[in-house]
């Protein structure tokens, strides 16, 4: 399998642990907010690395990363995501999974065989919202909905994360999260940056004031609500 992008070095992305990040192309979600539209589109063409390079850059790294990012696009899309996880454990390294949660049989699979050390889950919007915030009119909110019990039933370290934008967000979409992931370990509020890649133009940030008070309206709900991104 290809590794569309790769971040070889992070100690952002997989809290409390040095590693990397690679970054598999496509996704099923049409997020307007997306600020990786080139990898969203991704056709294949564009290989950062094979994946037998990919192994010889971790064998390089050994002692030094103790984990390794699979984000995306939509990491579960790909036919053989589940045999790099599998090949990446086997090399002795922890494994994180960035998810927008539309694959749960994969999702408890993957946990149920020990394959996850760590999941960070996308809760894009309210429930009334959810569609439109994901670009996908066909979604079947049952699907987020399963993954969330899933990872929220696991025994692993896990995050939901959403991505707060102007024009799409309002107080009361944050309060219907917090209430819909009550009892949750994580929850990160990221900022929207436009990072000239996006997938649709005309979005704004919300201001630090309002992301402060959106985190203290879910704080009663999750045992740790987080802002990330905001300067
Ligand atoms: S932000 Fe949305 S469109 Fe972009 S990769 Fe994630 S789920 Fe796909």
């Amino acid at each position: 399998m290809q590794i569309d992008g790769i971040q070889k070095l992070t100690l952002l992305d997989y809290p409390g642990y040095t590693a990397c990040t690679i970054f598999l192309g496509g996704c099923n979600f049409r997020c307007p907010f997306c600020h990786n539209a080139s990898l969203v589109y991704w056709n294949g063409q564009r290989a950062a690395m094979r994946e037998d390079e990919f192994f010889a850059f971790l064998e390089k790294r050994r002692g030094i990363l103790d984990g390794v990012c699979i984000s995306g696009g939509e990491p579960m899309m790909h036919p053989h995501t589940e045999s790099l996880i599998r090949r990446i454990k086997e090399n002795g390294y922890l494994v994180k999974l960035d998810t927008n949660g539309s694959f749960p049989e994969k999702l408890g699979k993957f946990l149920n065989e020990r394959l996850l050390d760590y999941v960070a889950m996308d809760i894009k919007n309210s429930k009334e919202k959810y569609r439109k915030t994901a670009g996908a009119a066909d979604l079947d909110l049952g699907r987020i909905e399963e993954s969330r019990g899933i990872i929220m039933d696991s025994k692993i370290s896990y995050e939901f994360r959403t991505t707060l934008v102007k024009e799409l967000h309002q107080m009361e979409d944050v309060e219907e999260m917090a209430r819909w992931i009550a009892g949750a370990d994580a929850w990160y509020l990221q900022e929207f940056v436009d990072s000239g890649d996006v997938l649709m133009e005309g979005l704004h940030a919300h201001s630090k004031e309002w992301m402060e008070k959106a985190a203290a309206l879910a704080a009663p709900y999750v045992e740790c609500v987080e802002i990330r991104g905001v300067e």
